[in-house]
């Protein structure tokens, strides 16, 4: 007998990740990918021989499920560098599959079922699936147009959302998808509030070192916030090498030992030689996300200002990969109607104008508050954006 329903309830409402979709929707139209988040290029060449190397010298069975300790030294000086404050690597660091392992094991290992979890929306869609498999419960706060050219949330929501006696709370800053950049202001508030409601705050800074206007404020930095936060973030973005899936928490170790409960019996411990390599690249190669920082605005700036001459409108982002846009007026524009008019609209992106983006309804809980926008990935060589943006004229 052929099982027609054997995906588990808690995974069935998120049916296959957007992610997977699009960039199988691109290679079939041959279509440029600016859709899933990651560079065509790779980091640095130094970082990529010296994984190479560690293969080639025995590092190749189980690292400590906590990291190899170069990259544990790596992680932390990292998280001092920029905003942080000296922890012992030791004791704070755990070392993940990527970042997105850091944000299921830190589900799994911290919440009971029916726990609350306040999350900005619109977010990276793993969130909301490994919060289903957590069994916790999503309180949502919307980020929505300023007015301004970007996105902000309403105050009173975020305190109601409080009110609601959630465990923790997931921030993502800088934030995919809208490049926001938490200001100080926004990060006090919501400080106070998890120390005032003895929250747990769990952030997701992959895209710290991408940073265009504004500054980068690590929340775990506030006032009496070291104890409480769980800070993450990746090799994959930091030096573009997402296939690697190394990723990190720091925390304090009362709350980093929730993470490692769940991490020992996910994956134990994340590649080896990867580990080794990335260490290296985190005490001795920093510098190159400097270059890729630049590289990346001029990116940005390119496709904000190509997208716009297209006719979409573009919420210029502070920070990250991705731009968000507005493509209503276009939409109305071409007649292209649907019940998921992000989708509709990155169909016929992808099939007629041959540019794959991502329609991001899934980021939100009320999947129709995504419908006006279309999120597209800038995190490419030149010549790749500057195909888009020809291709941007059939629009
Ligand atoms: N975070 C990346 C993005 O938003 C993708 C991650 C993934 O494909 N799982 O595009």
């Amino acid at each position: 007998m052929i099982r027609t329903n054997a995906v588990a309830d808690r995974l069935r409402p998120f049916g296959s990740t957007i992610f997977a979709e699009m960039t199988a929707l691109a290679l079939r139209h041959k279509a440029v990918n600016l859709s899933q988040g990651f560079p065509d290029f790779d980091g640095p060449a130094a970082m990529l021989e010296a994984m190479g190397k560690a293969a080639g010298s025995g590092v190749n069975q189980y690292a400590p499920l906590t990291g190899l300790p170069e990259l544990r030294r790596g992680v932390a000086h990292w998280f001092a560098q920029l905003g942080g404050f000296e922890i012992d690597p030791g004791t704070w660091v755990t070392t993940t599959c990527g970042c997105t392992e850091a944000i299921a094991a830190t589900m799994l290992g911290l919440l009971n079922p029916g726990d609350g979890l306040v999350v900005f929306e619109p977010c990276y869609d793993s969130y909301q699936a490994t919060a289903s498999m957590a069994d916790a419960r999503i309180i949502p706060v919307t980020l929505a147009p300023d007015g301004e050219g970007g996105f902000s949330f309403d105050e009173v929501t975020l305190r109601e959302a409080f009110k609601g006696k959630p465990k923790a709370i997931l921030l993502n800053t800088p934030h995919n998808p809208t490049g926001k950049v938490f200001a100080h202001d926004e990060l006090s508030l919501i400080a106070g509030l998890c120390i005032e409601h003895d929250v747990i705050a769990i952030t997701d800074e992959v895209y710290d070192h991408l940073v265009y206007e504004g500054e980068h404020r690590r929340l775990a930095g506030y006032p009496g916030m070291a104890e409480r936060t769980i800070t993450m973030g990746s090799i994959g973005k930091l030096f573009s090498a997402t296939g690697w899936k190394v990723g990190w928490t720091v925390a304090a170790p009362e709350l980093g030992r929730a993470v490692r409960s769940a991490h020992q019996f996910l994956t134990f411990c994340a590649n080896a030689p990867a580990q080794a390599a990335a260490g290296k690249a985190l005490l001795e190669h920093l510098d190159t996300t400097i270059e890729l920082r630049e590289n990346m605005r001029a990116n940005r700036d390119l496709l904000c200002d190509a997208l716009e001459r297209a006719g979409l409108r573009v919420f210029r982002p502070a920070s990250g990969y991705f731009v968000m846009c507005d493509h209503t007026g276009v939409s109305r524009r071409l007649g292209i109607e649907g019940d998921r008019p992000d989708i509709a609209f990155c169909k016929h992106l992808v099939e007629d104008v041959g540019i794959a983006a991502i329609p991001p309804s899934s980021f939100y809980v009320d999947r129709s508050k995504g419908s006006p926008f279309v999120r597209f990935a800038f995190c490419k060589k030149r010549a790749t954006i500057e195909g888009a943006i020809q291709r941007l004229a059939r629009l």
